[in-house]
């Protein structure tokens, strides 16, 4: 296994990412956090022999990679500091707030021959595979429509900056949006070009902060894709659709972060469940940076694919904001 920092005492590490970089065999040698206390209990109460207020002395010690997942303003700079220290990057997402800053974050880490992997861990679900495997080999004929559901609820503990401060990238499209584009990108195996949305504000996020989306994007085959996306939905199902000329593949509970869900193909011939199985998403995302950082493959989301998530993103909260179409614009 590599030897890894973990850049942020953060709730995503500890409760899925420490577990599957350790069970990939890769050991966590130290955690840097803003605060010197709360970096030292994070250290002890999760088995990590090291903290640090200091990004350069955690780049300092003998690790192969980080995995950055600091509030969303911060990747960046800490991201360009990894390159340049030689260190391989897995960074959460959204890879940073505007789309120019994650082009100087994939360009440093390409310069610097560093292995890049955006945390977009839905491509690595057993249920999305399946569909993208399924859209791919024509089980639907023709893909005509999308449809995204992923309104949940923004759990107590997680009520912090991600619906009070925009500083550090908060809001349901910078939060939520983004994995949707990745995952529509990754079941439907095409870009896309153009989006319209609106935002709402139902009570959770802070001033100027949306709290819920729902929107339309259109793909460069013609197809439609809807999305809905929410903080504040208690109570509501998650799911993922592709409507298809010749079937149609529903995914149910699949909208997660645990090894859950379950798809069916319907056509003509009836229901089937597609066969599926599951494996912990976070694992499978750290087994595949760390076989790229091996020469092996590429990590499950690249960096270029945290920017073509991100621009999606970018052209929704557009969009919601001017009224119009935004086209999707990745720079790629
Ligand atoms: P947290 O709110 O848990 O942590 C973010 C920062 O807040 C930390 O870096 C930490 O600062 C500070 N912090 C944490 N706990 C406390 C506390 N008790 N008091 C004061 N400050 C605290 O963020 P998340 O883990 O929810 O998200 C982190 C990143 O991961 C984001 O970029 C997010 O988008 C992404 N994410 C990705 C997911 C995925 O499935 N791919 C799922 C969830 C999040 P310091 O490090 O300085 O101590």
């Amino acid at each position: 296994g590599l030897r890894w920092g973990i850049v942020g005492a953060t709730t995503i590490a500890k409760e899925w990412m420490i577990g599957a970089i350790r069970e990939t065999g890769g050991e966590i040698v130290s955690v840097m956090s803003s605060d010197a206390e709360r970096g030292k209990a994070y250290a002890k109460a999760n088995g990590i022999p090291h903290s640090t207020r200091s990004l350069a002395t955690l780049l300092a010690k003998d690790i192969d990679a980080v995995y950055i997942a600091t509030t969303n303003e911060k990747h960046k700079a800490q991201t360009l500091a990894a390159a340049k220290a030689g260190i391989h990057v897995l960074c959460e997402k959204p890879l940073a707030l505007k789309l120019s800053d994650a082009h100087r974050m994939v360009a440093a880490c390409r310069e610097a021959g560093v292995v890049m992997g955006t945390n977009h861990h839905l491509r690595n679900a057993a249920a999305f595979r399946a569909m993208r495997e399924a859209v791919a080999s024509g089980k639907i004929g023709r893909p005509l429509f999308a449809r995204v559901f992923h309104a949940v609820y923004l759990p107590p503990h997680l009520q912090g900056w991600r619906i009070r401060d925009a500083k550090a990238g908060s809001g349901v499209v910078m939060d939520i949006t983004v994995h949707d584009a990745d995952t529509l990108r990754f079941v439907l195996g095409e870009e896309p070009v153009a989006a319209t949305a609106f935002t709402q504000q139902g009570g959770m996020g802070g001033a100027g902060i949306e709290d819920g989306v729902m929107g339309v994007v259109r793909f460069e085959s013609g197809l439609l894709a809807q999305f809905h996306d929410a903080f504040t939905t208690a109570y509501a199902n998650t799911g993922f659709e592709v409507h298809g000329s010749e079937g149609s593949l529903i995914g149910t509970n699949c909208m997660t972060q645990k090894p859950v869900g379950e798809v069916v193909l319907r056509n003509a011939s009836g229901e089937h469940k597609l066969p599926l199985e599951p494996e912990n998403l976070y694992v499978r995302s750290v087994a595949n940076f760390q076989n790229a950082v091996r020469g092996k493959g590429t990590p499950s989301a690249t960096g270029e694919d945290g920017i073509r998530s991100m621009a999606l993103a970018l052209a929704v909260l557009k969009s919601a904001q001017t009224g119009r179409e935004v086209a999707v614009e990745p720079g790629l």
